[in-house]
């Protein structure tokens, strides 16, 4: 779920399609119409239900349940995401940046910011090397944001990848990390 109770979003769709036709209706996914709560009615979330069901209060004052496919978070700036996927994270003094490198390792290449994914390294891809009693534990690098434009950095596309930062990753790779350098990055 990427929404959390006492976030400001603002209903942005109907995620309704008739069995049928696939149109809306002029209805949302919950019972309700769109007649009734428009496009574009902000609100904030008292309640997650489910994976389906969201409880907002909206600024009139109603109760509306609503499909997250059919919200979007009201303050997109980059530190409001940055404090909904490091909730621990209350006010930011520097740039993100250094607050995301605090927790896990960060690279810059060329332009790129990345820092450290799960899985395996693909042809290709930038890996992070981290040298263990067992041997060398290869990761594949995920780019996290573009440098060049600090204040809009393309968190979105690696969501997950940035939620990991805050939890399993720093308990696992910070012990043993020595830092490579940009040098010593590369394909593999
Ligand atoms: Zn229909």
């Amino acid at each position: 779920m990427k929404f959390r109770e006492g976030e400001e979003v603002v209903i942005v769709r109907s995620a309704y399609k008739c069995g049928t036709c696939g149109k809306d209706h002029g209805r949302y996914y919950h019972k309700g119409e769109i007649e009734k709560v428009g496009l574009r009615s902000h609100g904030q979330i008292i309640r997650v239900d489910s994976e389906e069901k969201i409880l907002l209060r909206l600024k009139d004052g109603r109760e509306w349940l609503v499909h997250p496919d059919e919200l979007d978070i009201l303050d997109k700036t980059q530190l409001a995401k940055l404090r909904r996927l490091l909730p621990g994270i209350e006010s930011l003094p520097r740039h993100p940046v250094f607050e995301i490198a605090e927790q896990a390792p960060v690279f810059i290449v060329g332009e790129k910011v990345y820092s450290v994914g799960t899985g395996k390294v693909s042809k290709g891809e930038y890996l992070f090397e981290q040298k263990k009693r067992t041997g060398v534990v290869r990761k594949p690098l995920t780019e996290v944001g573009d440098l060049n434009s600090l204040d809009a950095l393309t968190i979105d596309r690696a969501d997950s990848e940035m939620a990991k930062i805050g939890e399993a990753y720093v308990k696992e790779a910070q012990k043993e990390v020595k830092l490579p350098i940009a040098a010593e990055l590369r394909g593999f």
